[in-house]
């Protein structure tokens, strides 16, 4: 493995996952994302690290995946998450005979559901909306993506990983069919450079597709860009993520993230995943079918609204109809066997509740195709989280080459302060930068 390189494109979820988990196996990994922490879908979702109950009616490759990576990013990455449970609730006048179905599929995936009285839910969860009739809990838990991706970093930094950001790549290099190098630029001065890697990784998510056609010629991958919007209301109203027992549609969940609420989701198809807009019928869609879960939520108003956009893969060839009903599973493909161009491999789908598997089997590929035999450890490294109560905090300094000052900048983000509320775009680049070279 001696003196092998491995590049990254993308320092969203993905592909922060995957740098963490070549890195762990002494890898030498750089990670190259245009923008900043979180600035792609990672950090425009709706906060759930799915327990795979949503799923697991119609898509039960997903909620398996779900289930495993809820119990580990929940073990190696406790300050991420907050365990507030989930719940699974019918109507009075929806369509009861879901119920069955959902329990039996949970059950199938490994999902521990339980079915629940409607008078403990509503003694529980004294704003749901009292016409419940049937209602299923299960570990549904919310978790906090910048604290994820940034734990992601420190710890593949740690373990030797280079994390460049704000390097935009624009072009590849390549010999002969081999494509043998990224051509970068910095998007704070504009400088371009040439770096040069044995196997390039593209986890660029809903860019994918583009890189890869606008500079390699490369259409095989179809994908389908499925954007969501989210509306914000300024109150928490539930101890559990609410959701409507049916298959997954819009406007069926309601998400308690920190003190707020998140009222989603939206899906519709975008051409572009830098440009397009936001209907504001949408929000008004998304408060009246919030206020089905939760009536008081009408009297609050929507707070703020925001919209990210899936990186999914068409069923089929020419797909692009309702994006619904595309799984939410990963897929990898490896464009010496698909198009003829060593080099370069592409993971697209997923979740971000799967990214650490995403980031494992992945990493298993690149490892295999580098003739690599250390295998993954991810499920078992507790994820590095700057600790101002301890004494460890100059050490973690020293050691990552991460002034004392930004690793308590990271560490008093809390509830929805991030970065972005502290520093305009371009001096949370530079802030965010010194972390990490
Ligand atoms: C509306 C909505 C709600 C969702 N809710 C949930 C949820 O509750 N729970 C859940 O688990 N999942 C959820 N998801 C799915 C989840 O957010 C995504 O699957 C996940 O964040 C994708 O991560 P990623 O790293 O693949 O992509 P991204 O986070 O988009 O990362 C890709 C990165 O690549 C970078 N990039 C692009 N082009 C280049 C380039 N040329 N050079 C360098 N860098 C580049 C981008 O800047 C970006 O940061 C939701 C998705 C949507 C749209």
């Amino acid at each position: 493995m001696a003196g092998l390189k491995v590049a990254v494109i993308g320092g969203g979820s993905t592909g922060s996952a995957i740098v963490h988990d070549l890195a762990s196996r002494g890898i030498d990994v750089t990670l190259i994302e245009r923008g900043l922490i979180g600035g792609g879908t990672s950090g425009k979702f709706h906060g759930l690290l799915h327990s795979g109950a949503r799923y697991a009616m119609n898509d039960p490759k997903a909620a398996e995946e779900s289930i495993i990576d809820n119990k580990v990013i929940s073990e190696i990455a406790p300050h991420c998450v907050e365990d507030t449970g989930g719940v699974f609730v019918a109507l009075k006048g929806d369509d009861q005979s879901f119920a069955d179905k959902f329990y039996t599929s949970c059950r199938n995936a490994g999902i521990p559901v339980e079915s629940m009285p409607v008078e403990t839910l509503i003694q529980e969860e004294p704003f749901i909306n009292k016409d419940v009739s049937v209602a299923f809990s299960v570990p549904d838990k919310v978790i906090n993506s910048f604290r994820f991706i940034t734990s992601l970093l420190l710890t593949a930094k740690s373990e030797g990983a280079k994390i460049m950001l704000g390097r935009e790549v624009v072009d590849f290099e390549r010999e002969g069919k081999d494509v043998t190098g990224v051509k970068i630029k910095d998007n704070l001065t504009g400088k371009i450079s040439t770096l040069k890697f044995d196997l390039i990784v593209n986890a660029s998510g809903a860019w994918a597709g583009r890189l890869l056609r606008e500079h390699l010629n490369i259409d095989s991958i179809k994908m389908v860009l499925s954007a969501g919007t989210m509306a914000v209301v300024s109150r928490r109203f539930a101890r559990r993520v609410l959701n409507r027992l049916r298959l997954p549609s819009d406007g069926d969940i309601i998400v308690p993230y920190f003190n707020e609420s998140i009222i989603g989701t939206t899906s519709f198809i975008v051409d572009d995943p830098d440009n397009f807009d936001i209907d504001r019928d949408d929000i008004d869609f998304l408060l009246n079918e919030g206020a089905k879960l939760v009536p008081a939520v009408k009297s609050y108003g929507i707070s703020r609204y925001y919209a990210g956009v899936r990186p999914l893969i068409a069923a089929d060839e020419g797909s692009s109809g309702d994006s619904r009903s595309i799984s939410r599973d990963f897929r990898i493909f490896d464009h010496e066997k698909t198009d003829d161009t060593p080099g370069i491999m592409t993971i697209v789908g997923g979740k971000l509740s799967t990214a650490r598997l995403m980031g494992k089997q992945i990493s298993d590929f690149v490892c295999s195709k580098l003739g690599i035999k250390e295998q993954s450890k991810t499920d078992k490294i507790k994820l590095l989280w700057p600790d101002l109560s301890k004494e460890n905090l100059s050490e973690l300094s020293k050691s990552l080459s991460i002034p004392e000052q930004f690793l308590r900048e990271i560490a008093f983000e809390i509830n929805s302060t991030t970065y972005e509320d502290i520093y305009s775009p371009v001096e949370d680049l530079i802030v965010s930068r010194k972390l990490f070279i």
